[in-house]
């Protein structure tokens, strides 16, 4: 995206728009533009405000008088010049005008817009690895293109005939009566030319398409994976989906999918992993290798008397994901600790234990103060589970309670 508000005498985002230099050739612009506007063709789902920008850019580039005063001056200048506010011409004219009637090749142009191909949209199975490391993958696609050998006309002599059915119009009108003065009229393609309007004589039909006007090819797309993409990116390659006489190509997409990684998982640009710690390594300290992505052995250890504690997180910097077209950049890796606590200790690990851990809180309770509590039973619990039974159990007794009240009630709702 480029800045909206140009500075009082920017003479440089024109070239940033058609993303080339300042001593660009008229032919340099051509090409720039031919492919930006293409590119970002509404038609083809672009983003009409960029098309806008591409046409006011090209328009004043490509005009030798133009660039000169927007080189000394800038943009200012010269919508001043132009008579103020916006200016300009219809960008679809001057895509129309720079493409000579037919901008995406193909016969004739009835009307100023095509039809818009469809997109053809694959996923991509990609591992977390390929997202670090980037990689490529040629994919073998199979697509048809207009036949080489009639130019997509489906036709030895190029000439088509005016469908009878629908006079070379592809629709056909039907009308139906709804009443003594009531009709309806129903468009829907022509059935003898599929809609195209055109029907081929029999023995002017093109042998290596056989009238169909396009044929199958394979392709192979090599798909560059860039370090740091993310799950649900988007890679797109424009115009390389099915052709279709008189139609704009659409575009295949491939869209990432990561596979699920058995130790890390991704955030954003951050890494997560999970490392359990015996009692002994949190409380007396731990070193471990941890393999990255990349195969790197990274050795991960406490500090000297640090302790651990459970459902800790501690994080090393610039070891998590590189950022997209950023690579040198990484985010964190953060290390997700759980500690395993013994089940039971004997009766001699406890003095132990307590000969060294801080002592416990003195709680000095008299034999009389004894004598007044009752006795109770600590019992395990798996407290998830227990909660889950008894949101179930009221669930259901709600559900019961509803049927045998809820109607009566909704009736005299309904009644009010
Ligand atoms: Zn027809
Ligand atoms: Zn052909």
């Amino acid at each position: 995206m480029f800045g909206r508000a140009p500075k009082k005498s920017d003479n440089t985002r024109y070239y940033e728009i058609l993303g080339v230099s300042k001593n660009a050739s008229q032919d340099d612009l051509k090409k720039a533009y031919k492919k930006a506007a293409i590119k970002n063709h509404p038609d083809k789902g672009g983003d009409p405000e960029k098309f806008k920008e591409l046409a006011q850019a090209y328009e004043v580039l490509s005009d030798p008088e133009k660039r000169e005063i927007y080189d000394q001056y800038g943009e200012d200048a010269l919508k001043e010049g132009m008579g103020g506010g916006g200016g300009g011409h219809d960008p679809f004219d001057i895509f129309q005008s720079f493409f000579g009637g037919s901008p995406f090749g193909g016969g004739s142009s009835r009307g100023r817009r095509q039809r818009r191909g469809e997109d053809v949209v694959h996923p991509l199975k990609v591992s977390l690895e390929d997202l670090y490391l980037g990689t490529s993958k040629k994919l073998s696609l199979s697509r048809s293109v207009l036949c080489s050998k009639c130019n997509g006309k489906g036709s030895k002599s190029g000439a088509s005939m005016k469908c009878a059915g629908c006079q070379g119009t592809g629709m056909k009108v039907s009308i139906r009566h709804l009443g003594p003065s009531m009709i309806q009229q129903m468009q829907h393609p022509c059935n003898e030319c599929k809609g195209t309007g055109e029907t081929i004589n029999d023995r002017d039909r093109c042998p290596q398409c056989k009238g169909e006007k396009v044929v199958q090819e394979k392709k192979v797309l090599e798909v560059i994976v860039e370090k740091g993409m993310q799950n649900g990116q988007k890679i797109t390659f424009p115009g390389e989906a099915d052709e279709a006489p008189d139609t704009i190509t659409g575009d295949i997409v491939f869209v990432l999918q990561q596979k699920e990684h058995p130790k890390f998982r991704r955030k954003g640009e951050d890494l997560f992993v999970e490392h359990t710690l015996s009692l002994t390594e949190a409380l007396c300290g731990f070193q471990f290798v941890l393999t990255h992505l990349d195969g790197r052995q990274l050795l991960i250890k406490s500090n000297p008397g640090e302790v651990v504690k459970p459902d800790a997180y501690k994080a090393i910097n610039d070891e998590g994901m590189p950022m997209y077209q950023r690579p040198f950049m990484k985010g964190k890796l953060y290390i997700h600790f759980t500690v395993d606590f013994p089940d039971s200790l004997s009766p001699d690990q406890v003095k132990a234990l307590e000969a060294v851990l801080p002592a416990r809180p003195s709680s000095k309770l008299t034999d009389m103060e004894l004598d007044e509590c009752e006795e109770t039973t600590l019992h395990d619990v798996n407290i998830e589970e227990e909660m889950r039974r008894k949101q179930q159990a009221q669930q259901e007794a709600y559900d019961e309670d509803e049927d045998m009240h809820g109607g009566a009630q909704r009736v005299q709702c309904a009644q009010q």
